[in-house]
């Protein structure tokens, strides 16, 4: 059995919008943008540029999925229950979501009930392969790049294990860019470099929500 490879990427960033999402059209892929609803806040808290969520609803049409990852960006797990309702509801209506990203990987078992009931499957930050069909899809594992573990050479080699063994290897991605020096940093033309791998493997890509159904 082939393998899939999902690229996530999480917190709707305006370089993303701009950059990423066409040189993912361009090379035929599909990707997961998981957007937090209140942009404005995170853009605030973050310093960094966002495009509204209402700016991310045309994408669909290329085949990209939208995630749910929120309002407020909120760690889930220190919400009231009312706030917790909130806070996952109304990404379903307003970019019908229909899986999610954990905001900051926070989850815990009743923030995964709470969210079993209107997602079907719920990305963490928590470092792994997937198994097809996934063991529990409310607690899908994935690989985070930051400028703190990003290596060329080693995201190439898990694609190409993913690939050789069947697994579903989810990668999750903030800022993309050859000039910032953030945390979640991984640079640009490291990026390209890495789809054009992608690419020569031949590993299928496909959105959360197409794996999952
Ligand atoms: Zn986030």
């Amino acid at each position: 059995m082939p393998g899939i490879l999902t690229l996530t990427f999480d917190d709707g960033y305006r370089h993303v919008y701009k950059k990423i999402v066409p040189l993912l059209d361009s090379m035929g892929m599909v990707g997961v943008f998981a957007i937090p609803l209140d942009t404005e806040r995170v853009a605030a808290s973050e310093n960094m540029p966002v495009t509204p969520s209402q700016d991310w609803l045309s994408i669909v049409q290329q085949g990209h999925e939208l995630a749910a990852h929120s309002i407020s960006h909120a760690n889930l797990r220190s919400l009231s229950p009312d706030q917790l309702a909130d806070e996952l509801a109304r990404p379903a209506q307003e970019l019908a979501a229909t899986t999610l990203a954990y905001p900051g990987g926070g989850y815990n078992d009743s923030v995964v009930t709470a969210a079993m009931a209107i997602y079907q499957a719920g990305r963490t930050t928590d470092f792994g392969m997937e198994t097809v069909p996934p063991r529990d899809a409310m607690r899908l594992k994935t690989v985070n790049y930051t400028n703190r573990n990003w290596s060329l050479f080693k995201a190439n080699l898990r694609v190409l294990w993913a690939q050789l063994r069947g697994r579903w290897l989810i990668e999750t991605y903030h800022v993309i860019d050859d000039t910032s020096e953030g945390t979640y940093a991984v640079p640009y033309t490291d990026f390209v470099k890495h789809l054009g791998f992608i690419k020569r493997v031949g590993i299928s890509v496909r959105t959360i929500k197409s794996v999952i159904s």
